[in-house]
């Protein structure tokens, strides 16, 4: 894509009531917009980045046999007194309204209840199990705190898959094969060496859920962390016979601060019971589905993402989710120098490497800047300088090192990097 095209302006200056840093970037770097505390808009940028961990998260469950929905963001009141989880006393971060004639209508923060009450129209037999439905959807919730930027919204992005299941069994195979699914998507992401899977607490069905927790300064949990198991116990439910079964070490745990990226949660028969979805088994009976569900923050993401890797000159993002792989820059906007940048901009675009090409008239000071802080992992400048020292300047975005390099082993590079 052009430069000229893409719909960015950074600033100076983020705006004075915003905290955190993770928000402050990504304002300034031209990636969200800031409606007000806690609700941020995904610019062309933001949406990119947001897209990649997307498109991650949907590949691995896909390839655990999940089909992806849409669910709605207006909820029905009754649903959610049925499992008495509509009273603002039982779930805090309500959000609620009322149609025309009076009705309360509730806003999604969650889908547990509204999916497994339309399951009842599409689950009656064993044969119809098991099933796996995910989205990716806005959730609505009221947040007493927004401090976090856009680690803590009162409305973000979650993925949120839900599982049917005809026993405890054929449920923990699923639940443990999410759990792979959620350790190779953060690795995909770029988060894979700090994210850890952490016992949490669980619920009614359960004394634990399983948490993935990113270490991060700007999280706002406690965990403790076994490095050489790879396995994290959060603060809330440590104790000595916690750690006792979770088979930590207790002298070895470390205690930092994580942000949750994931959750997921078994749930047993209970909900299915109170919500009324059975089926039939093999030899006639009926029995309750057995139910799990299982959360990524996906804008959370980006948040981490940006505490995490920035550094002064701006954001960093790995390959894999970055909004552009390469920014090619070129200085001067005539003569040979621009020319060359034409073509190798044509060239990259055919070999299939995403390359966002500056060909605005600016400083090269301009330019660079903006390269650093938009982080894109690759940068490529074409001056009459570098085609006279015999072609493109390369410089990745976390090194102080440039290298000159033909058009032929540049397009090697990026290809191969491509291809991960
Ligand atoms: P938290 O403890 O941080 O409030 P939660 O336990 O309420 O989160 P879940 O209901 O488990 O959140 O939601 C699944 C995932 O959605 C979380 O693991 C987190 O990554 C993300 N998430 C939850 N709340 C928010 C929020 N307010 N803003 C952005 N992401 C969120
Ligand atoms: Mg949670």
């Amino acid at each position: 894509m052009r430069r000229t095209d893409l719909f960015i302006k950074t600033r100076r200056q983020a705006p004075a009531d915003e905290e955190s840093k993770n928000a402050q970037l990504l304002i300034r770097a031209g990636f969200i917009h800031k409606d007000s505390a806690g609700v941020y808009a995904l610019l062309p940028m933001g949406l990119s980045v947001a897209e990649n961990i997307k498109r991650i998260v949907r590949e691995e469950m896909n390839q655990n046999h999940a089909s992806e929905l849409l669910m709605t963001t207006l909820q029905r009141k009754e649903l959610w007194e049925h499992t008495d989880r509509w009273d603002d006393a039982k779930v805090d971060v309500w959000f609620k309204s009322k149609l025309l004639n009076g009705t309360e209508v509730g806003m999604a923060w969650s889908h547990e209840e509204p999916i497994t009450e339309m399951m009842k129209e599409f689950i009656a037999s064993y044969r119809d199990l098991p099933s796996y439905v995910y989205q990716f959807q806005n959730k609505l919730r009221n947040e007493i705190r927004a401090k976090s930027g856009i680690m803590r919204a009162r409305e973000f992005i979650m993925k949120d898959l839900y599982s049917y299941s005809r026993s405890q069994a054929e449920h923990e195979d699923f639940y443990n094969a999410m759990i792979q699914a959620y350790l190779r998507i953060f690795t995909k992401i770029g988060l894979g060496d700090t994210t850890f899977l952490t016992f949490a607490s669980g619920g009614a069905f359960t004394q634990f859920s399983h948490e993935f927790q990113t270490i991060c300064e700007a999280g706002e949990d406690i965990i403790y962390l076994d490095r050489e198991q790879g396995i994290a116990i959060n603060e809330e439910v440590l104790s000595d016979e916690v750690i006792a079964k979770t088979g930590l070490n207790k002298d070895k745990l470390e205690k930092l601060k994580g942000a949750e990226v994931g959750n997921i949660f078994s749930f047993g028969t209970h909900k299915s019971e109170q919500l009324g979805l059975y089926f039939t088994d093999e030899d006639g009976q009926q029995k309750p589905v057995v139910l799990g569900s299982y959360g990524i923050g996906i804008t959370r993401l980006l948040g981490v993402l940006t505490e995490q890797l920035a550094d002064d000159k701006g954001l960093v993002w790995p390959e894999n989710v970055a909004p552009f792989t390469v920014y090619l820059a070129s200085l001067g906007t005539e003569g040979e120098a621009r020319n060359s940048a034409d073509e190798l901009y044509s060239a990259l675009k055919d070999q299939g490497v995403s390359v966002l090409y500056d060909d605005r008239d600016e400083r090269p000071g301009e330019k660079f800047a903006d390269a650093d802080l938009f982080g894109i992992p690759q940068r490529v400048v074409v001056s009459q300088k570098s085609l006279e020292a015999g072609g493109f300047e390369l410089k990745s975005r976390t090194s102080t090192d440039t290298k000159i390099v033909s058009k032929a082993e540049l397009l090697e590079i990026l290809t191969k990097s491509l291809q991960g």
